[in-house]
């Protein structure tokens, strides 16, 4: 479904990415771990369209999307859900939800998602008219998470979901994540802390300092002795 190839960025004359390739095939989730600054966001702003490459090609469903913009993504049903979670703390969970389906032209389409969402996650429902910026971390992540499945995206793109989040929450992300997939939503996410994300992965591949190093399944690098010692704890 998405295959990047001998992607390189650079930032100025700073290479972050050096020649990398990776693949996720429909109906896998897919983990790309790695320290802090190791260039996880980098890559996923990269294939959404908020960052350029030099060289390379990111192949979407068989079309080439290296130059697409941000926006045609997501109509192609690329969506990402960015670090931080990103949710607007002023608007109302309702408002955030209705800005997820900005680039979606069928307005009644968005409106009907939207009590979808409602029915998923029956916390942002109970809250619609609560400011985003009141919720729980646990809640803004799925707020924010609900915003990006407004457009049914198939491939659903997550920065460090579990960022700041109780591991019990976490759990609950990741659950959550499993049963999306189960639906048809095919999952690429990025971690730091990655031992529950790889228990979730169907395959894994571990960033370090802008190359990927290792892959696998995610049993065989959430078990290799290296990695646990370099990025689980
Ligand atoms: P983190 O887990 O901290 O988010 P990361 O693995 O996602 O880290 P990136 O944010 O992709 O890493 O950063 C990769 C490298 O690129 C780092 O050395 C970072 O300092 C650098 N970098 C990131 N964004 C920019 C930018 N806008 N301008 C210049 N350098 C940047």
């Amino acid at each position: 479904m998405l295959n990047v190839e001998n992607l390189n960025v650079f930032y100025g004359k700073v290479q972050a990415i050096h020649d990398v390739s990776f693949q996720v095939n429909k109906g896998e989730i897919v983990t790309i771990i790695g320290s802090n600054g190791a260039g996880k966001s980098t890559i996923l702003k990269t294939i959404v369209g908020l960052v350029r490459s030099t060289s390379g090609r990111i192949i979407f469903d068989g079309e080439d999307i290296t130059k697409k913009s941000s926006d045609a993504l997501v109509r192609l049903g690329v969506r990402l859900v960015p670090e931080g979670r990103q949710i607007f703390p002023e608007h109302t969970v309702y408002e955030n939800l209705l800005l997820g389906g900005y680039a979606e032209r069928d307005k009644k389409l968005v409106y009907k998602r939207i009590q979808e969402m409602y029915e998923l996650f029956p916390i942002l429902s109970d809250r619609k008219h609560q400011s985003g910026g009141t919720l729980s971390g646990g809640e803004q992540q799925m707020l924010a998470i609900a915003r990006a499945l407004i457009t049914t995206p198939k491939l659903l793109i997550l920065d460090e979901p579990s960022l700041g989040l109780a591991p019990i929450i976490v759990q609950g992300i990741f659950d959550l994540l499993k049963k999306l997939c189960a639906e048809g939503i095919t999952i690429l996410l990025v971690e730091q802390m990655a031992a529950m994300a790889l228990e979730i992965s169907n395959r894994a591949y571990v960033l370090e300092i802008g190359k990927i190093i290792m892959e696998g399944t995610g049993k065989e690098i959430g078990s290799s002795e290296e990695i646990l010692k370099a990025y689980l704890g």
